[in-house]
């Protein structure tokens, strides 16, 4: 067996040994006789491990009780949806920060449903940067704020956050949950798909402050509402199970490899490796402005699309897959989540060298 070094923004890397206890754990869980996915989701065997699983996210993330914890389906994308349906309904308006891909696809969604306004942008500059803003650029009428806290495709991250005052700000993390710690009260809500850095596709987490919920707009489908989720412990339909059981067991490897400021070392360590050689390097550089750096995903370039083909080609036979950018800009993409070995980047680092080198 060969494995690689996925470079993947998503669908991504698991931790091995979340994958080796999934295997060991395939025909029969425990003594049950069976497979975590056929288990009945009302069965006690598949509630204790759904339990335990929200139990050990609250507790790495800290998340206080006045939060409701849910375990959805749809991937990030549907939350673009329900975020105006459920929270935009006092004054019909919210305010969107516009740093990518993601962020616009939310704030798109939201303007079929209300008011939504931009009210900072960073696409002059294809998103290399994060837009300063000022309390006094905000609506305090809005009935949220929305962010993109890690821009995935364009490898940008809010290094402190927006200041909103009383209205609630809303993060979408689905590519840095638990890539470092996050103060949960920040936010009314955050939301994450969970194929970047925690589980396979399938489950989305959202975390969000009681009060927010129970006020949807009437047009507002059940299965979209948060308050059918909340009412019923994320189990009013058939949950994802299969893949909340891997993030159950993603949550363990974390609380074992030393919980978030750990996970947060690992992370900046890795990031430091490669931008240090992006910052030196005579053949690549990054595209983002250092201020406003991801520690998950580091797009680069050499300015030649020849030789980033090339590049991606080679990486490839050498065993770095994934590596290419975002189709929309191009160029190259490592993104080195979690399960991302320290390792894999430095070994990265060494063959885009000799890449270096062979090519200048
Ligand atoms: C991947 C990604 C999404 C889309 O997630 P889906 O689960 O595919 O809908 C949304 N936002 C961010 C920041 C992402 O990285």
């Amino acid at each position: 067996m060969a494995r690689v070094y996925n470079f993947s923004a998503g669908p991504s890397m698991l931790p091995e040994e979340v994958l080796k206890t999934a295997a060991a754990e395939m025909l029969e869980y425990g003594e049950t006789g069976q497979s975590v996915m056929e288990m009945s989701h009302r069965s006690k065997e598949y509630q204790a491990i759904f339990d335990e699983t929200e139990a050990n996210l609250r507790d790495i993330m800290n998340i206080p009780d006045n939060y409701e914890v849910l375990f959805l389906q749809g991937g990030a994308s549907t939350q673009f949806a329900m975020i105006p349906l459920n929270l935009m309904t006092k004054n019909g308006k919210a305010d969107y920060i516009i740093t990518g891909q993601w962020a616009t696809k939310a704030y798109k969604e939201a303007a079929r449903y209300g008011a939504a306004r931009e009210v900072a942008s960073s696409k002059d500059k294809t998103f290399s940067y994060i837009p300063k803003t000022t309390a006094a650029d905000f609506d305090k009428d809005a009935d949220y704020v929305h962010i993109c806290l890690n821009n995935t495709i364009y490898g940008t991250k809010y290094h402190t956050l927006p200041d909103t005052g009383d209205v609630p700000l809303v993060a979408d993390i689905s590519s840095c949950i638990l890539s470092e710690p996050i103060d949960v009260t920040k936010f009314g809500m955050l939301y994450a798909g969970a194929q970047k850095n925690v589980a396979p596709a399938g489950v989305t987490i959202v975390i969000i402050r009681k009060d927010l919920i129970g006020n949807a707009m009437d047009i507002t489908p059940t299965m979209l509402n948060y308050a059918t989720h909340a009412e019923n412990g994320s189990m009013f339909n058939t949950p994802p199970c299969y893949a909340i059981y891997i993030a159950g067991l993603t949550f363990k490897w974390i609380k074992k490899m030393g919980g978030l400021e750990k996970m947060k070392e690992i992370n900046e360590k890795k990031a430091k490796i490669l931008y240090d050689f992006l910052d030196n390097s005579k053949l690549f550089k990054g595209t983002v402005v250092p201020e406003d750096r991801s520690i998950m995903n580091v797009p680069f370039v050499t300015g030649n699309d020849e030789l980033d083909a090339k590049f991606v080609a080679e990486a490839k036979k050498a065993g770095f897959v994934n590596i290419k950018g975002h189709r929309t800009v191009g160029g190259m993409r490592a993104s080195i989540y979690n399960a991302m070995p320290v390792e894999g980047v430095e070994k990265l680092v060494e063959f885009m060298k000799k890449f270096e080198e062979e090519n200048a």
